[in-house]
């Protein structure tokens, strides 16, 4: 440590590779995020990976309360600090992936902001989106790629497309250079807004067995979809088939090419709901 660092107690330790540390540098990407966010004075936000401060700094002043979960000890303990102990943040040490915020948040509505660690981002994101609670909108960065898969349209729909989409309409807002972080990364990144919808298309207990079906329809994406349900569901191609046309889709068709909705139509078929 240098005498100065050493006297404010900031850790001087070099970015830990392992929990994705890539500290946002770039002002105009940061006022991106926050407008993203459509904060308002009586908001709480829940900001996943304060690192030092970069994004916190700029949310502390606009709503009524940011709750940070933090998995670095070391940065954890020093971001109130940091910033100058503010009275509206408050500090968790914890993992994102399995966090508790029920005696954080309680009964209240939240949204989430973060720069997000690339390494598990989608675990995140998946956790807040199936929350019992969960946010009514997240304005997250992440890898482009995943970006683009969240936000896809029909014809370039993936497994984690639909997962999103269920839950929540995407938009993406920005891509961010790697220019825009210290240390930079190796890849380009973006920043998406999910807005949760007030109610997914299926109750609860039906949501495991519509991913088992989207599921077996990406598990050959290339092929036609009779043969890629048939095979990931153990039924043949045939019944599968004949599923598909109930449902009003055409079974020659790519699993990527699916809406939501013809994914949901061809789910009530398969459950017996519609048509059989
Ligand atoms: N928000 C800061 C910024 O924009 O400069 C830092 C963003 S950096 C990409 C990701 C942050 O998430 C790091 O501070 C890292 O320590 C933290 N982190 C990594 N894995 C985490 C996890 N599972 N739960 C909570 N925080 C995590």
């Amino acid at each position: 440590m240098t005498a100065i660092s050493s006297a404010l107690s900031f850790p001087t330790a070099r970015p830990r590779k392992y929990l994705g540390q890539h500290f946002l540098v770039d002002s105009r990407i940061l006022t991106r995020i926050v407008g993203a966010a459509q904060l308002a004075s009586e908001d709480l936000v829940v900001e996943i990976g304060p690192g030092k401060g970069a994004l916190t700094r700029r949310l502390l002043p606009q709503v009524a309360r940011v709750v940070a979960v933090e998995m670095d000890g070391d940065l954890a303990q020093s971001l109130a600090v940091r910033l100058d102990n503010p009275a509206n943040l408050s500090v968790i040490c914890a993992d994102a992936r399995t966090v508790d915020l029920s005696e954080m948040v309680g009964d209240r509505s939240y949204k989430v902001v973060a720069n997000l660690p690339y390494y598990a981002a989608n675990p995140i994101i998946r956790s807040f989106l199936e929350a019992n609670h969960p946010p009514s909108a997240m304005v997250v960065m992440v890898q482009r790629e995943v970006a683009e898969g969240m936000t896809a349209l029909p014809g370039k729909m993936s497994l984690l497309s639909v997962a999103v989409q269920f839950y929540a309409t995407a938009k993406k807002v920005c891509s961010v250079p790697p220019t825009a972080f210290r240390p930079s990364p190796k890849v380009t990144s973006a920043v998406v807004r999910l807005d949760l919808l007030a109610k997914p298309p299926l109750i609860e207990s039906e949501a495991p067995g519509f991913f088992n079906l989207v599921r077996a329809g990406f598990s050959s994406p290339r092929k036609q979809l009779h043969n890629s349900l048939g095979h990931g569901l153990g039924i043949g191609s045939t019944p599968a088939s004949q599923m598909l046309e109930i449902a009003g889709v055409d079974g020659s068709r790519r699993a990527g090419t699916l809406s939501l909705r013809e994914w949901l139509d061809v789910y009530r078929v398969w459950v017996g709901k519609d048509g059989c």
